[in-house]
């Protein structure tokens, strides 16, 4: 098989080195909203302790 591999976003363009395994900017940042709407949040700290809050509420206010 030779199969040429293509952006797994838009599915039509190969790769860029720069973005890989994206072709762009433009598909690496739809993938990272997809991670990010699939409930992955990138936060500052790694203190992941409050997952008994209910989902739904993304707001978490942290101790100032
Ligand atoms: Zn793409």
């Amino acid at each position: 098989m030779n199969q040429s591999i293509l952006c797994p976003i838009c599915e039509k363009r190969k790769p860029e080195a720069e973005f890989k395994p994206f072709c762009s900017k433009r598909c690496a940042d739809v993938d990272l909203s997809r991670w990010l709407s699939d409930g992955y949040v990138i936060s500052g700290s790694e203190s992941e302790d409050a997952d008994d809050t209910p989902s739904g509420d993304p707001v978490q206010r942290g101790d100032d």
